[in-house]
């Protein structure tokens, strides 16, 4: 690596907020211009995107390094990710941009309405991040690529390595939340073997450090879901007729505090089996019916 390498122009900023991720924290990101996910307003968010942490003023001079930026998204519209989508916009003067799909709920979660809206593929405004749907987490889920100038120099003479700010997608140890009703458990493993196929660099997940190894983790959540999707089937087959009995089945652990998200969890992965007509018909009348709400 020569010894001049510039910083990657990846900033990760984990912010603290009310979020039941592990470690309390979500990353924004600053990348190729966007500001993604900007959870809460904090100094070092402010530094990363270059504003004046005391006034709030934008410094805005032109400086190198100065990550001054040319738009804001979210990866999804969950309370953990948007909490300063509006402040930031309106400290900075950036535009905000939500998926074409999705600019109501957009609007509605960040109390900004979008200024313009990107579809998959698409760049996101004047920045040089492009959008990659990857919904299944939640259904407005997207992620965002961007070239890595300056990374490990592995990549080909003028092919700088490829990154993901992948949001909820994947995490580098654990798993991410897939639940009914905000979850669809057949998009999230689409989802993860379009970003797997696509042979990225890195990813940048919503929480946590980054991922060096993206296929090997993108592996790892898709047998972690379909060895619980394993431990559903066997229930069903072993009797379990409602959703408790299936949660209390399938899982083996005390469910003390998450609970709830066990059975949402259990709930995505019969609405899989069902759809996929692997479950009985008599299983439809057995799941929650508020789904629709939430599309
Ligand atoms: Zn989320």
């Amino acid at each position: 690596m020569p010894a001049s390498t510039p910083d990657p122009p990846v900033a990760r900023v984990p912010v603290p907020v009310d979020t039941r991720a592990p470690g309390g924290t979500t990353n924004a990101y600053v990348a190729g211009g966007l500001l993604v996910d900007p959870a809460a307003r904090i100094d070092a968010l402010d530094a990363a995107i270059g504003l004046d942490g005391a006034s709030g003023e934008r410094r805005d001079n032109g400086e190198p390094g100065t990550a001054a930026i040319d738009a804001i998204a979210v990866t999804h519209t969950h309370p953990d990710h948007v909490g300063a989508v509006a402040a930031y916009a309106r400290l900075t003067g950036a535009p905000v941009f939500a998926h074409a799909d999705h600019a109501d709920r957009f609007a509605e979660a960040t109390g900004a309405g979008p200024d313009g809206t990107f579809e998959d593929g698409e760049t996101v405004g004047d920045t040089a991040a492009r959008a990659v749907d990857t919904p299944g987490h939640a259904p407005d889920h997207v992620a965002f690529a961007v070239a890595e100038e300056g990374g490990e120099g592995e990549a080909e003479e003028g092919a700088a390595p490829r990154a993901l700010l992948c949001g909820d997608l994947a995490v580098a140890e654990g798993s991410v939340v897939v639940g009914a009703p905000e979850g669809d458990l057949r998009e999230y493993l689409d989802s993860l073997e379009r970003v797997r196929d696509a042979g990225y660099d890195r990813l940048y997940p919503g929480h946590g450090p980054a991922i060096d190894d993206p296929t090997a983790v993108c592996d790892r959540l898709t047998d972690h879901r379909l060895d619980r999707e394993r431990a559903v089937l066997e229930a069903v087959e072993a009797g379990a007729s409602g959703v408790d009995a299936v949660v209390d089945a399938a899982y083996e652990k005390d469910l003390t505090g998450v609970a709830d998200l066990a059975r949402a969890t259990v709930v995505a992965h019969l609405e899989k089996l069902l759809a996929e007509g692997r479950l009985g018909e008599e299983w439809a009348a057995r799941l929650p019916r508020d789904r629709d709400s939430y599309r």
